[in-house]
């Protein structure tokens, strides 16, 4: 009876959830009659069955292999669409077919046809089906021409954390009205956007060749993939550039640039002496930047082919910035584009530059483009590479020290994002939406675990695993399981478990390390126990490596950790002096030591990685033992710059002439390091030790000597937190500096110090093209605390401030506006509870005056304090229409 019962239960519940999906309104009819069956059945709790298959994303279904996509586009700048004719050479991928279904989203379709004859066809739901009028078998082609009109602007649109919005062609100003935007035409194409402005088979699994004329007027630069073919003048000032890949690539990596760009070249040769073309396509005023942005792209094409045993397999590579991008960059083959934030003079490159980002994008071109994700839940295949190539990168350029900070990063962004967002396997099977794929997971723990497996294996290894992988699937889709039996087949070793547990198993090792040394057998006992959620991990298999420093010197250890507790046992000789665990420091997991003060301060002189040497430091440091205090002043002097900033940051614990030596170190390093994060955070903590009237003068010096922006805003921040009137007097002549970290900087120590009168410094910096990025993010907070700060003829002039900054805003300005204007409209509901408590003083010594000035004062921000309560709601209404 009751398994009776539960079977009816267990078809309302299918029931529901399948209607669910087709048609939202019916769901209510079925859920009200739901809960009297329920109740019923579930009197005795029952162990929770399975009410219906789990969802697994699968590839897509070959229908057909597209072969060829010719395209002949225009535009119409004024409407935001454009016109095209797409050629598509397709076959049916094995079985026998009359149709061909093509993927074309919100298009205008004006006529498919098959050598000038009319085809029948049927345009719904964003599918264009298409009746070949025959039977096709899989070796024969056939070609198709269907004219149409895209039409991005008047669809509504999605997006991910990643990427932004899925309009797929993007028109920026294309009318001119705002004079400090470059008009201009880009497209984006990940995840299945590139069907909004050509038809296609939009899956990454499929693969095609590719020309393109593009006609534009002749004052434009285009770009596309592959070879610029042609470039002729069509007549009426038009011009028409033909730009053709030979090769196979993806849909999602098709890609146009077009505008007044300045194209600065570069070259790179091949090893059998041919040349190459990489070019950089930037604004104007960009022109003689571009070599100091991008001039380290030929060298790493150089390094990226040497290393992967493959070399760089396209025609060319350029690269192009653009204005209001919906992500951080795109490896569209050959033709990669980049968001505006990579925009940076030479002062700026002092502090940082984005070779981690051109590095990503260019190692896609072997990760991606030659080997493609077969579909999205196999994104790491794609993403862990691009993540890890930025490490490959540090190592070779800049030694494996920065490799392992910024790997640290890595990993503590994948903790983070996990920890907000939810652990999933890293190959994801049952995702709702494929842009949830584009997370900490698919990228940051993706590009640790290639770490771990090339620890594993050995660098010759590993990276003949990847020559293997990358020769045996080029110009395919390949999914994980190719990957594993790529690195099997060079190291002879059954590889699942080590894919099991970090390809299909979610989150991470939690490591508890516990040791007894027994002097009598002169042995090191380890205990390390798997503390990690079970529910979510499995027990890891972690091989390790365990180093013994004892009176014989350094001897390195290889165990294996594979149990819950593990218990090992390290014979030493003579005395014990030190011991670390997972000497590499190459394992992702959180690891929980403890260890004596003294083990930990011979674990910084003695560690051979950067993370064993910091976590030494810190440990280590914290004592007040002589040996401690000496720790951190050779720390001060370490020849990574990470570590001085670690260590930069314990000189509060140091003592009497210990902390008089460490301010004397902390003077050298602010004003003589070369790196200018260590002088900056050297000159911020100077702040914190020495008297006031004693740092000032070195804020000043800083200020007009230092070049490095990052250096002169942390003095400028310091100085404001103890003389405002001099730092903003020294902030001034550096308004007209066009640099968006300075005018950052400056928004920042003007945000918190500075009255009505800098309210024009807002206005230029925010109204001007000079802030990039996440700057002007930071911009604009830093303005809606000033603001915040002032009286009401301010806030009443940022109401049409922020109006424009909303329009004329990208993607990520228009996303957190809301949260700007909600500040705003508290700072009013703030202000009008201070005037009423003045009004109530004034009224009650009768001053008149003074009273009704106050209540004119009051009504006034209550009624701005409605128009931003009214413009707040309008945008949470259209965040919430745009994100469904
Ligand atoms: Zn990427």
């Amino acid at each position: 009876m009751k398994k009776y019962l539960i079977i009816i239960g267990a078809a309302i519940v299918l029931a529901a959830c399948g209607v669910k999906k087709e048609n939202e309104k019916n769901v209510v009819a079925v859920t009200e009659a739901r809960p009297e069956v329920v109740e019923e059945v579930f009197i005795e709790p029952e162990p929770e069955l399975p009410t219906e298959r789990p969802i697994y994303q699968e590839t897509e279904t070959i229908l057909t292999d597209l072969i060829h996509t010719r395209l002949e586009v225009n535009f119409d700048w004024t409407k935001s669409r454009m016109n095209g004719i797409a050629t598509i050479t397709a076959k049916p991928h094995f079985y026998t077919s009359n149709k061909l279904i093509l993927d074309a989203k919100g298009m205008i379709i004006n006529s498919v046809s098959m050598d000038g004859a009319a085809l029948k066809h049927v345009y719904k739901d964003d599918f264009l089906t298409i009746n070949l009028g025959k039977e096709y078998t899989r070796n024969d082609d056939y070609t198709v021409t269907i004219d149409y009109v895209a039409c991005p602007d008047e669809r509504v649109t999605g997006g991910s954390s990643a990427i932004s919005s899925d309009k797929g062609l993007y028109f920026i100003n294309p009318t001119g009205e705002d004079p400090d935007k470059m008009p201009q035409i880009w497209t984006q194409g990940e995840t299945e956007a590139s069907s909004v402005w050509f038809p296609t088979i939009d899956a990454p699994n499929s693969k095609t060749t590719q020309e393109i004329f593009i006609t534009v007027d002749e004052k434009y630069k285009t770009l596309s993939n592959g070879k610029l073919i042609s470039s002729k003048k069509a007549g009426k000032g038009k011009r028409v550039d033909h730009w053709k890949q030979e090769l196979p690539h993806a849909p999602y990596l098709f890609m146009m640039g077009i505008g007044e760009f300045k194209v600065v070249k570069d070259t790179y040769t091949r090893p059998d002496g041919s040349v190459m073309e990489v070019n950089y396509y930037v604004e104007p005023e960009w022109e003689q930047y571009a070599r100091d942005i991008f001039g380290d792209t030929p060298d790493m094409i150089k390094f990226f082919s040497e290393l992967t045993g493959v070399h760089y397999p396209w025609d060319k590579y350029h690269q192009i910035v653009v204005r209001d991008y919906v992500s951080g960059a795109m490896e569209n083959t050959g033709a990669v584009i980049f968001g505006d934030f990579v925009y940076k003079n030479k002062r700026e490159l002092l502090d940082a530059n984005d070779n981690s980002t051109i590095a990503h994008e260019l190692f896609h071109h072997w990760f991606g483009d030659l080997v493609t994700c077969e579909s999205w839940s196999n994104l790491p295949l794609n993403e862990s590479f691009a993540n890890y190539s930025q490490y490959l990168w540090d190592e070779h350029r800049y030694g494996l020290d920065q490799a392992d900070y910024y790997a640290d990063q890595e990993a503590d962004g994948y903790y983070q994002s996990a920890q907000m967002q939810g652990y999933h396997d890293l190959i994801w099977f049952d995702f709702d939406d494929k842009e949830e794929m584009f997370d900490g997971h698919s990228y940051n723990k993706g590009g640790r675990i290639l770490h771990m497996l090339r620890n594993y294996l050995g660098d010759d290894a590993f990276f003949a695993g990847m020559k293997n992988y990358l020769e045996k699937n080029k110009f395919k889709p390949a999914e994980f399981h190719q990957l594993r039996l790529a690195f099997e087949e060079v190291s002879g070793e059954d590889l699942n478990w080590f894919f099991n547990q970090w390809f299909l198993g979610s989150a991470h090792p939690i490591l508890s390390f516990t040791q007894e040394v027994d002097a009598g057998t002169a042995s090191l006992n380890i205990t390390v126990e798997q503390k990690q959620n079970l529910e979510l991990s499995p027990i890891y298999k972690i091989p390790m490596e365990i180093a013994v420093f004892d009176s014989k010197g350094k001897h390195i250890h290889k165990v294996v950790v594979d149990a819950l507790t593990e218990s090992i046992s390290i014979p030493y000789e003579g005395e014990l002096e030190g011991y670390i665990y997972d000497y590499q420091q190459a394992i992702l997991a959180k690891k929980r030591e403890k260890k004596p003060r003294e083990i930990y301060i011979h674990q910084y002189y003695n560690g051979e990685r950067y993370l064993a040497r910091r976590d030494g430091l810190k440990n280590g440091a914290k004592g007040t033992t002589a040996e401690s205090q000496q720790l951190i002043l050779d720390a001060l002097k370490d020849s990574f710059w990470g570590i001085r900033i670690d260590a930069i940051v314990l000189t509060k614990k140091l003592k009497e002439e210990k902390r008089e030596e460490g301010i004397a170190i902390l003077k050298d390093l602010a004003a003589n390091d070369p790196e200018s994060s260590v002088r900056a955070a050297a000159l911020s903590k100077l702040g914190k030790l020495m008297e006031p009237q004693d740092v000032e003068p070195m804020y000043v010096t800083a200020i007009s000597n230092d070049q490095s922006y990052d250096v002169i805003s942390s003095a400028l921040s310091s100085l404001g937190k103890e003389n405002p009137e001099k730092a903003i007097a020294l902030a001034e002549p550096l308004e007209s500096e066009k640099s968006s970290k300075m005018l950052t900087g400056i928004a920042q120590l003007y945000s918190g110090y500075a009255g009505p009168e800098k309210y024009a410094f807002f206005e230029n910096a925010l109204n001007g093209n000079t802030l990039q990025g996440y700057d002007k993010l930071g911009v604009i907070g830093a303005y809606t605390g000033y603001v915040a700060q002032q009286d009401y003829e301010v806030f009443e002039k940022s109401y049409d401030m922020y109006q424009s900054l909303y329009e004329n805003g990208g993607m990520y300005t228009q996303m957190f506006m809301p949260q700007f204007i909600g500040y705003i409209k508290k700072s009013c509901g703030d202000n009008i509870e201070d005037l009423e408590k003045e009004l109530a003083a004034y009224e009650e010594n009768n001053d008149a005056a003074y009273a009704n000035q106050t209540r004119q004062k009051i009504a006034k921000f209550e009624a701005l304090k409605l128009k931003f309560e009214t413009f707040e709601g309008e945008l949470l209404e259209k965040k919430e229409s745009s994100e469904h």
